[in-house]
């Protein structure tokens, strides 16, 4: 596999995962190109490695809400009062919000022009931003959450006591699942037909309405991390408005 291939095409109908790498300086505008049709693309040759890119959405609450609550009730077991760790799991949940701003705007958007640079990058968010509208690839696969949690789970170990740390790790994972759930929801809770119109207006008119900023904001990369909540966006100067969407248009 070599770099950047001069006026290379991604052909679609062929496993995309490694094609994209060659796309060398052009990838990152290629993959900010949606395609909003709700298709999902096959990724890769294998059908093991395929299955593993592929998530039904519902498999997130139904894996980590047990989990998360598992922990949170770790900490009650372990002697906290039930108000103290019910507070805690909000604190725990909030953490997740920041982290979740943090990795949107610093790790989902890295600037990458190298074939494993880009790759990579199309394997942890461009795909989403390349096929928005794909179901199955919106939410996070559970093998890879659960690498990400296992992580956290150790840097909590750091930064915690014994018995806070898992109340703090379980809220932050119910905190994961409403953020995956309401990013879903804003894709694919409404009428398709709908959002997909609402993002043509936006190609015709440069009209700007509300919508994952994922969507509304392919124009524009460096707007708009937070889905849960837009605090983070607010604190740190990130918050989208309608003029920056027209220059940058
Ligand atoms: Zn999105
Ligand atoms: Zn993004």
């Amino acid at each position: 596999m070599t770099g950047e291939m001069v006026g290379f095409t991604v052909d679609l109908s062929k496993p995309l995962v490694f094609q994209v790498g060659h796309l060398g300086e052009t990838y990152q505008e290629w993959v900010h190109t949606p395609i909003l049709t709700s298709e999902s693309p096959r990724f890769f040759e294998s059908d093991f490695l395929e299955i593993l890119t592929r998530t039904v959405w519902w498999v997130v609450p139904v894996i980590w809400v047990p989990v998360g609550l598992y922990f949170i009730t770790m900490s009650y077991t372990m002697g906290h009062s039930l108000p103290l760790v019910v507070l805690m799991a909000v604190v725990g949940a909030f953490v997740w919000t920041f982290l979740e701003y943090c990795f949107h705007r610093f790790l989902f958007h890295i600037d990458t022009e190298s074939y494993w640079g880009n790759t990579f990058h199309y394997l942890i968010h461009g795909c989403h931003h390349k096929h928005p509208m794909d179901g199955l690839r919106l939410v996070i696969p559970p093998a890879e959450a659960a690498i990400l949690a296992l992580m956290f789970w150790n840097l909590y170990g750091i930064l915690f006591t014994l018995s806070i740390r898992p109340v703090m790790f379980g809220g932050g994972l119910i905190g994961y699942v409403m953020y995956d759930m309401i990013h879903y929801y804003i894709h694919h809770g409404q009428p398709t037909k709908q959002s997909l119109k609402s993002i043509k207006d936006k190609d015709r008119n440069n009209t700007y309405r509300p919508a994952c900023p994922v969507l509304k904001l392919y124009r524009i990369q460096n707007k708009g991390f937070g889905i849960t909540t837009a605090l983070w966006d607010r604190v740190f100067g990130t918050l989208p408005n309608t003029k920056a969407a027209d220059k940058s248009g």
